[in-house]
């Protein structure tokens, strides 16, 4: 890019500056809590997570993601004596299972304060009775995946990708699960996939060369079962490109086996979407399921959703961002939170998210930057949301912002329209 010369400079922030203020975007007015250095320093550590209530345990079980799986915690009762509960949340366990259920792996409940409401992986797993709340703009499908559905269990809503939902379970459930009128089956939608009609579309519709499995979470899945299914795909020849969505290497990173490794790493190229929110789900055990992924071949991506309480806050993200490329993951998205019913309480505004961004980008390695976007209601697909880089753009120039505020002038190429080329002098 051109640097303008000292002299043309001035003049151009002493013009843009009135277009910047014009333009200055309507985030600037977002106060956040100043967080302290040691507070940053502490979140940004990977801790081993000790057993807690399940001290009892051997460490063969411990380890076990199955015995994990089976020792859940599922229910009011088993949330008893371990929180001190809000009426909000206890009012809230009682209904999770008409709404979308309780459970948490011992593991993850562990890293949650049972004194502390807003803890920010308590905000994430606890039942609130907010959730019964319904804002008439919410939507049980917010992003309008049955009616893109060609099949039960296949999502088809961009040209050349289809989605494939493989189970409605999860080791543990996200209170604001943009799926949860279908996982855990609360609600009684009664997901049933049918695999073999969905390889049959696949197969059938050759445009279709990227293929995400997701859920419900396809981890939970046996060995041999994901190993017909991927199996299957490969035996498919234009599709080129196998992803696995999951948020098991951070609910239960002891799923992450040599086994399964070996298992998936015959299926290459094959990435991994992981789904992590706040720098305390990265802990040792995370970390070392996230490098066994990673040594397999595997490139590992990770979604997040931008929640209140949880991970609006720039120091806070940037902390987030920081540790996913210490275990090799590289921020892909932040979502804004879909408007899934009953998900207000945890919402953040647009604003904020922009503000958060434009805090990130050129504060910080350019390889930690996710895009932020909006899944548009209705099934319009993602959407980036960016703060305002380019100010203005013509035939004759582009006029840029940078991430200091600094104004800078690109030159727009002239172009030939006879031979479609651009035409420098
Ligand atoms: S892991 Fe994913 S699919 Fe499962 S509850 Fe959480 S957001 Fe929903």
């Amino acid at each position: 890019m051109m640097k303008l010369t000292a002299q043309k400079e001035r003049a151009h922030f002493a013009k843009a500056g009135a277009e910047e203020d014009a333009q200055e975007p309507s985030t600037s007015s977002i106060r956040f809590e100043p967080i302290s250095e040691e507070s940053i320093h502490q979140l940004k550590r990977f801790l081993p997570t000790p057993k807690g209530y399940w001290s009892d345990v051997d460490d063969k079980n411990w380890n076990d993601w199955r015995w994990q799986l089976k020792s859940r915690v599922a229910s009011l009762k088993d949330l008893e004596g371990k929180w001190n509960l809000t009426p909000d949340e206890t009012h809230g366990a009682e209904l999770a299972n008409s709404k979308l259920a309780m459970a948490v792996t011992p593991y993850f409940f562990n890293l949650i304060d049972p004194n502390d409401p807003g803890c920010p992986i308590r905000r994430q797993m606890a039942p609130n009775v907010q959730e019964m709340n319904t804002a008439p703009w919410e939507l049980s499908d917010p992003c309008g995946e049955d009616s893109y559905s060609p099949t039960p269990g296949l999502v088809h809503r961009y040209p050349d990708r289809v989605l494939f939902l493989v189970t409605d379970r999860c080791a543990a459930y996200c209170r604001y699960c943009t799926r949860s009128r279908l996982v855990s089956n609360a609600t009684g939608y009664d997901f049933k996939p049918d695999f073999e009609r969905q390889l049959d579309y696949i197969r059938k519709t050759p445009s279709v060369r990227d293929v995400l499995l997701s859920g419900g979470d396809p981890l939970l899945l046996s060995n041999g079962k994901l190993e017909e299914l991927l199996r299957a795909l490969r035996d498919i020849p234009h599709v080129e490109f196998i992803r696995i969505g999951s948020r098991i290497p951070i609910f239960l990173p002891q799923r992450i086996t040599d086994d399964l490794c070996a298992m998936l790493s015959q299926f290459h190229p094959l990435f991994i979407s992981v789904h992590c929110n706040h720098p305390s789900e990265l802990t040792q055990e995370s970390r070392a399921g996230l490098e066994r992924l990673a040594n397999a071949g595997i490139p590992l991506g990770n979604q997040s959703v931008l929640l209140r309480g949880v991970n609006d806050h720039p120091d806070v993200m940037k902390a987030l961002l920081h540790k996913l490329l210490m275990c090799r993951v590289k921020p892909y998205y932040i979502y804004q939170c879909d408007l899934i019913a009953g998900s207000a309480h945890l919402r953040t505004s647009v604003r904020r998210g922009i503000e958060i961004m434009r805090q990130l980008r050129g504060y910080t390695t350019g390889y930690a930057l996710p895009q932020y976007v909006i899944d548009a209601p209705g099934g319009g697909g993602k959407i980036p949301v960016n703060p305002d880089y380019v100010l203005e753009h013509n035939s004759e120039r582009v006029v840029l912002r940078n991430y200091e505020g600094r104004i800078f002038e690109y030159p727009e190429a002239p172009w030939d329209q006879d031979t479609d080329t651009p035409v420098w002098d």
